[in-house]
């Protein structure tokens, strides 16, 4: 087996392993949604490197370079309003809202005062 030391630039990255340890790493990064990175030192030879890694928020990282997993449509943002809107009608809406003010009037719902 030819023994390249081709693995040995890692980065910047201070963990442990990089002390004593013979076996080639590779550094695998995970980006969540809220834009925070993992790194963790694979053996290069690893076949089954995770795609994704929960993050200690607990939000999917993904793994750097790996395809995102598209679960939203790629559109703009639609505010909870426009997808209120998708649901119910102006109209309706405001009849819903006329019908949640008579019940505050009355007394139905629980005040908070
Ligand atoms: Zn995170």
């Amino acid at each position: 087996m030819a023994d390249s030391m081709r693995g040995s630039r890692l980065g910047s990255t201070s963990y442990e392993v990089d002390k004593g340890l013979r076996v080639p790493v590779q550094l695998t990064t995970y980006i969540c949604p809220n834009n925070h990175h993992s790194t963790f030192p694979f053996y290069a030879d690893a076949e089954n490197i995770p795609e994704t890694w929960t993050c200690e928020c607990g939000q999917v990282a993904v793994k750097l370079g790996a395809t995102m997993p598209i679960q939203e449509s790629p559109r703009v943002r639609r505010s909870h309003y426009e997808i209120l809107l998708e649901r119910r009608s102006e109209e309706e809406l405001a009849e819903l809202l006329e019908e949640r003010i008579a019940l505050l009037h009355s007394g139905g719902v629980i005040r908070s005062a």
